[in-house]
């Protein structure tokens, strides 16, 4: 049986969700034995160079992805979230930092969010240095090449490509909340690669309490997570986190 946490002491709540917290929404992850990395041609479809010589590609593959999201829904992990944010009290902070490009944690009205791959449900200039901001696209653009309202360039999916750095805005964003944090709590990833790991272990040794939710659990000895609560994220997370 899962007990509710009491997290009323916690001042800096930190949580870090992964792939795992969107597949009860139906979203295929990238990555894993199922991942969609195993049927796309990266290097071809997905990177910097690619957005550079034929940003078509690009569009070819991720509009049917973004088609696919406008009838995706956030499921009762994110809801959760969400409800726990606007459950706090005014002296604590919460922060949401998603490495999933899906939106759902935007549709489900998380407010302090920190989409570290940007989100596919959202467009950009492909020129960085043009003043058009990014702006809510529901075009799947798989047909024609789309352009900027502002300055005539293509438009690209605002999301971080291979060979593309996390915007540094968010990166500066997700460090200052983990500086500040005493409860980190991971959803839905594995908790071994980057920058889960990396975040949990910033935040252990900053002093904070760490935990780990997710199906599987993390087997090396030396976890940065205190913690682990196994199952779906979807059914743990209400009751975890007080909110059922
Ligand atoms: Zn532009």
């Amino acid at each position: 049986m899962v007990l509710s946490l009491d997290l009323r002491r916690y001042r800096n709540i930190v949580v870090l969700t992964g792939a795992g917290i969107s597949v009860a929404s139906g979203v295929r992850p990238f990555r894993g034995p199922n991942g969609i990395w195993n049927e796309w041609d990266i290097e071809r479809c997905a990177t910097r160079t690619a957005l550079e010589q034929s940003p078509q590609l690009v569009w070819q593959t991720f509009g049917p992805l973004r088609k696919q999201l406008q009838t995706t829904q956030p499921n009762a992990a994110h809801r959760a979230l969400a409800r726990f944010e606007q459950s706090l009290n005014k002296h604590q902070r919460f922060t949401l930092i998603t490495q999933n490009i899906d939106g759902l944690h935007q549709i489900a009205g998380t407010r302090n969010l920190v989409e570290f791959h940007g989100s596919l449900r959202q467009s950009r200039c492909s020129d960085d240095t043009c003043e058009q901001s990014s702006f809510v696209d529901q075009r799947a653009h798989t047909e024609t090449l789309p352009t900027c309202p502002t300055c005539g360039k293509p438009l690209r999916p605002d999301i971080v490509l291979f060979e593309e750095s996390i915007p540094a805005w968010a990166e500066a964003h997700a460090k200052r909340s983990l500086r500040e944090c005493d409860f980190f709590l991971a959803v839905g990833t594995s908790g071994t690669v980057f920058p889960a790991a990396a975040f949990a272990r910033t935040a252990q040794m900053l002093g904070a309490r760490t935990m780990l939710v997710n199906l599987e659990p993390h087997s090396e000895a030396d976890s940065a997570f205190e913690e682990q609560q196994i199952g779906r994220a979807e059914e743990l997370l209400p009751t975890l986190l007080g909110v059922a």
